[in-house]
């Protein structure tokens, strides 16, 4: 509560609650529409979803509001609290991000943004194609392409799926992509800074291209010998033919997923998720999350985690908790969707579990549109799903049907197969953000088609060590205004992942995995600040008391096998021994399991969490009899 002496001025508390009030509505009103359309639900409107989407965009680019804001914040500092200035200046950053306020700057991004609809819209009528084994020539989606490289047992058809993923560069280059890159470096010079990534930066992450790249480059230079070793040691093991880019993720892929699968029967997924959560001492605070986690006809097909409700504490003091909508695109009977189902929701429910917890006096803190930062958000998410890969999370969760663990002998398969591979995803990743400032930086006379292919495969040489098993310039990320030169993002979070999981491990001799000390620690360091000050590199200094590095991470990927054999068994061992965990599971959370208009289980009805996790069992059973053989 605010007392009198610290209490903002009327004008001022009133312009907050009805800014946060008409937020939070228009927000809502967008929100409820995409879940609908989404996920095709009786009488749902696109023309409702455009009106909302276009309502949201002119509330957050009032430049009305901007101006009161600023109003507010040049007055007397004893007049306006700091509270609210904290509120405030949390606004204004938020607006900035949609409001161009310069007419030469606008007239510019109206440029870039028609020639990027127009490259888009021609990228839909894409249609690749490649040469099936008996040569018949088939038309294929991108994820298509990419399953079969990993997967078809004939060369020439992974060849030839590799060679179309290739054709996007060349079309994109052909469809305007070099004008838009000139474009939105000239809309990103006009507002005073380097170039277009060095704008994106800056904007997510309050830190320029610059510091982005000295901490890149101190990965990249760590990581070299590292990869040298694992394509040595590749080449060694499976002849030279397997570095080849159509030929290594297929030789990385083995059996091991179809192994597992019964360790993870899908229908438990949910339960297992919500043990492993409230074991650390996780909470919703009065969340209602809305869960569809399996494929049917007319579904969109991407899975995703939104917020119709961002979660703020009023001026008054009155908490208003958040609401999630979840959704995923499983096929319950089908090999591996158990394993994924259990990943996404730690995952999805990491992030869902980070926002719940934000504690700011407006919504804008906890919306996860700009400017929050990818890094601060993926490391939630990311650190939580990184269990999934633990022997101490694994000899707990991973049970089959009738609650036998996991055998060691398959976890020993999946570290020696997978273990010295593990800096090609790096180095993949890296080569995205390396690319992309290439782009960014070259002369605009020198963008022309053939200089950017070209620079793109000297990269994937220089990062990967040859051509690209995902070719540089078919990353969907690179060519959209908004998901372009963030990629970086999802490093520094992997990079934070490692240094906090390090810093869990000392601190509590080893132990992440059902510490129930674990939820408050993020809670306080990761989760409550939302996307206000102190920021994502000074808060994981803040827990683990060291600036962010990659030493963690790297040291990681340089533990030799043996060592790493030798402790994960240990962890197992005492997890399998360890007394099952069985009681209640207090997420502080409404869940609704949903299958499009479908309520399958509410936890709120149900009596409970673990009651509503029985009655979806019960429903994935019946709808998918293949999942009820050992049930
Ligand atoms: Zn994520």
């Amino acid at each position: 509560m605010a007392s009198a002496a610290t209490a903002a001025p009327a004008d001022v508390a009133s312009f907050i609650e009805t800014f946060n009030a008409d937020y939070a509505k228009a927000h809502k009103a967008y929100e409820d529409n995409f879940w609908e359309t989404k996920m095709n639900l009786e009488g749902n409107s696109v023309d409702a979803l455009t009106s909302s989407f276009n309502a949201l965009e002119a509330f957050l680019g009032d430049q009305a509001a901007l101006d009161a804001v600023r109003g507010f914040l040049a007055r007397d500092e004893r007049e306006i609290p700091e509270s609210s200035r904290v509120v405030l200046r949390q606004i204004e950053k938020t607006l900035k991000c949609y409001i161009v306020e310069s007419a030469d700057a606008k007239a510019v991004r109206e440029k870039a943004v028609g020639l990027e609809n127009k490259m888009n819209g021609a990228r839909n009528k894409l249609k690749p194609t490649y040469v099936e084994a008996n040569g018949e020539t088939t038309e294929a989606t991108f994820t298509v392409l990419r399953t079969k490289i990993r997967s078809a047992a004939e060369e020439s058809v992974r060849k030839s799926c590799w060679e179309a993923t290739r054709t996007t560069g060349p079309f994109l280059l052909a469809n305007g992509f070099p004008e838009i890159i000139a474009e939105r470096n000239r809309f990103a010079r006009t507002l005073g800074y380097e170039d277009f990534y060095d704008m994106k930066v800056t904007q997510a992450e309050g830190f320029n291209k610059k510091r982005c790249f000295e901490m890149l480059d101190g990965l990249e230079a760590a990581t070299a010998p590292l990869l040298k070793t694992a394509l040595e040691k590749l080449e060694k093991e499976k002849g030279a033919d397997a570095l080849k880019p159509w030929n290594l993720s297929y030789a990385l892929s083995g059996e091991l997923s179809r192994d597992l699968d019964p360790y993870f029967p899908f229908e438990n997924a949910p339960e297992v998720w919500g043990r492993s959560f409230a074991a650390m001492g996780i909470a919703y605070r009065g969340t209602k999350m809305r869960l569809d986690l399996c494929d049917r006809a007319g579904k969109y097909p991407n899975g995703f985690c939104h917020w119709p409700v961002a979660p703020h504490r009023g001026a008054d003091g009155t908490w208003h908790s958040s609401e999630a909508n979840f959704t995923s695109l499983a096929t319950p009977d089908e090999v591996g969707s158990g394993n994924t189902a259990l990943t996404t929701l730690m995952h999805e429910g990491g992030h869902a579990a980070h926002f719940a917890n934000i504690e700011q006096g407006s919504p804008l803190f906890a919306q996860e549109r700009a400017p929050f930062s990818v890094s601060l958000a993926e490391t939630q998410s990311m650190f939580l799903d990184s269990l999934c890969g633990d022997a101490a999370w694994l000899g707990r969760y991973a049970r089959d049907r009738s609650g036998a663990p996991v055998p060691w002998a398959l976890l020993e398969r999946s570290i020696k197969e997978k273990h010295p591979y593990e800096v090609f995803a790096l180095r993949g990743m890296i080569a995205v953000p390396y690319f992309e400032k290439a782009l960014y930086e070259m002369p605009e006379e020198d963008l022309t088609a053939e200089n950017i292919a070209r620079v793109a495969d000297e990269i994937e040489h220089k990062i990967q060590g040859g051509l690209a098993a995902r070719p540089l310039l078919s990353v969907p990320h690179i060519t959209s205004d908004e998901s372009s030169c963030y990629y970086h993002g999802y490093v520094f979070a992997e990079m934070a992942v490692h240094q906090t999981r390090a810093h869990f491990l000392k601190k509590y001799d080893g132990v992440i995995v059902d510490n129930p000390k674990i939820g408050p620690e993020l809670l306080e360091s990761y989760w409550t600040h939302g996307s206000g000050e102190p920021g994502f590199l000074k808060m994981v200094e803040n827990l683990t008391g060291k600036p962010l590095s990659h030493d963690a991470w790297v040291a990681s990927m340089a533990k030799d096998v043996p060592s790493l054999l030798a402790d994960e068994k240990k962890e197992y061992d005492a997890a399998v021994a360890a007394l099952p965990n069985t009681g209640a599971i207090d997420l502080g959370m409404r869940a609704v399991f949903v299958h499009g208009d479908e309520v399958i289980a509410d936890s709120e009805s149900a009596g409970g969490y673990v009651e509503a996790t029985k009655e979806f069992k019960k429903w994935v059973n019946a709808n998918w009899p293949k999942t009820a053989v050992a049930a």
